[in-house]
């Protein structure tokens, strides 16, 4: 029997893991993409000799998705992660922190001994909690998702201990606003990987982008449009190219998009409640700024968080020294500034100069030696950088889940995948590619 066809729309990390786990299945897979190269909002910028990572540059051990890809992908030269210092301002002052454990979060600086006491029952709360805390499926957690982790830390925990280590935590990855992020992206975090070493890829995360898309056979600079579903199965849809444009069919297709995208390239093909799901999902914009210095400021690679301040813009800085073989030349260094989402928000439009002063002028305050020390700077802005898990956000991925269900059981065989369906960042992104996958071979196969 002649394998099922499978399109996949979209070449970032979540139909990158979708295509490539599609053909492990044995589909026939092809990838469209509409850039002319693959990775979407994980494609790094490279200028003169430095590559700038604008995501996930920072692994977790705990990434498990992501790390077995790597190990899959047979690429050596960009494992094992180097270790990365983390470490806080506090009152001006940077301190390395080992936020893993009970011991080492009483140690943070702005949280006193006794107030991580508290946390004795933070293990105990989440084994209540059951399978409803499930990274994987993370419609499980409607029923928990019903206060902010501003308010779920506070009353449980203490302020303190929300401001300097549970905030923290989730914004590394979400840029969220514990006043507005929903407590089950804590819990989830907490849950799959705060006992995660970080590290940063030893090479440019584009190697690895490259080879995923070099494994199913990809269309580059292929647009998808006009989506339908074929009255005896399957689906029929227009790609658009530089020189042509045509009909396609397959099977069954993953729209592996940001959730607006997939509204404008399939709109017609969804119930007014998968359409109102899909558009209400929001984005945090992100501008970074990064600043390629003359000298690396330490040995080792380091991430220092910034807890909230009102009106303060950096949420970290990463500096990372050069490596033979690395992002960064050898000899040098590279800081990455990056904004609060809030902050981003706010200044998205302010021109370069205006964000590159205000930003190096707040790290100025525990770094002087940013003055002068840098080779060139280069700003960052995207405007749909992560998406956001705020206090709702979860229920609705349950209602969308219950509709896609509804969907399949009716013999649909359009399937979606993305960041905003799982959790914010690149494992969670690759999870969502292969619970498409998944779910194509239990109606297909
Ligand atoms: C500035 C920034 C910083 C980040 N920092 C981190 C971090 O530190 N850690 C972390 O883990 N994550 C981080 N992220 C998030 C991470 O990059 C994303 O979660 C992840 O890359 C999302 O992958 P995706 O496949 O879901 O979507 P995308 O990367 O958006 O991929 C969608 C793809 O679909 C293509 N496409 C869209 N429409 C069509 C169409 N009609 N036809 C064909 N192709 C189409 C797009 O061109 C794109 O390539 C960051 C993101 C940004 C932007």
């Amino acid at each position: 029997m002649a394998a099922k066809q499978v399109a996949v729309v979209g070449a970032g990390i979540a139909g990158l893991g979708a295509a490539r786990r599609l053909a492990q299945l044995g589909f026939q897979v092809a990838l469209f993409e509409r850039e002319q190269s693959p990775g979407g909002r994980a494609r790094p910028v490279v200028r003169e000799d430095f590559t700038i990572e604008r995501a996930g540059a920072i692994v977790s051990s705990a990434d498990r998705a992501l790390m077995g890809w790597i190990g899959e992908l047979d690429l050596p030269e960009l494992l094992p992660p180097r270790p990365v210092v983390s470490a806080l301002a506090h009152r001006d002052r940077v301190q390395v922190v080992d936020s893993r454990s009970l011991s080492g979060i009483a140690r943070i600086p702005g949280i006193r001994i006794h107030q991580t006491l508290g946390l004795l029952r933070l293990p105990r709360l989440v084994a209540r909690y059951g399978n409803r805390i499930d990274p994987e499926r993370p419609e499980r957690a409607a029923s928990l998702d019903d206060r902010s982790l501003a308010d779920f830390g506070r009353l449980y925990f203490g302020a303190r201990v929300t401001r300097h280590w549970m905030a923290p935590l989730v914004s590394r990855t979400s840029l969220a606003d514990a006043r507005e992020a929903s407590r089950v992206l804590f819990l989830h975090q907490y849950r799959d990987g705060a006992g995660g070493r970080l590290g940063l890829l030893r090479a440019s995360s584009q190697e690895l982008i490259d080879r995923a898309a070099c494994s199913v056979p990809a269309a580059l600079g292929a647009c998808v449009a006009n989506v339908e579903s074929r009255s005896g199965g399957g689906v029929r849809f227009r790609v658009r190219e530089a020189e042509r444009e045509r009909t396609a069919e397959a099977d069954a297709m993953v729209l592996a998009v940001p959730a607006p995208e997939a509204v404008a390239l399939a709109g017609a093909e969804f119930s007014f409640a998968e359409r109102d799901g899909l558009e209400k999902v929001r984005y945090t914009p992100e501008i970074s700024l990064a600043v390629a210095l003359r000298r690396p400021f330490h040995p080792h690679p380091q991430l220092i968080q910034f807890p909230h301040r009102e009106g303060w813009p950096l949420e970290s800085v990463l500096l990372e020294p050069g490596l033979e073989g690395g992002r960064v030349p050898v000899g040098r260094g590279l800081a990455l500034l990056r904004a609060t989402g809030r902050w981003s928000a706010a200044y998205f439009e302010a021109p370069d100069e205006t964000v590159g002063k205000d930003l190096v002028a707040a790290l100025g305050g525990i770094f002087p030696r940013i003055h002068g020390a840098g080779i060139f700077a280069e700003v960052l802005r995207e405007k749909r950088a992560v998406p956001r898990f705020d206090v709702g956000r979860y229920r609705a991925i349950a209602s969308f889940a219950r509709v896609q269900a509804d969907r399949r059981r009716r013999g649909r065989r359009i399937y979606f995948a993305g960041d905003y369906l799982m959790g914010p960042g690149w494992n969670a992104a690759l999870r969502s590619g292969y619970r498409a996958a998944a779910d194509i071979a239990e109606d297909l196969g």
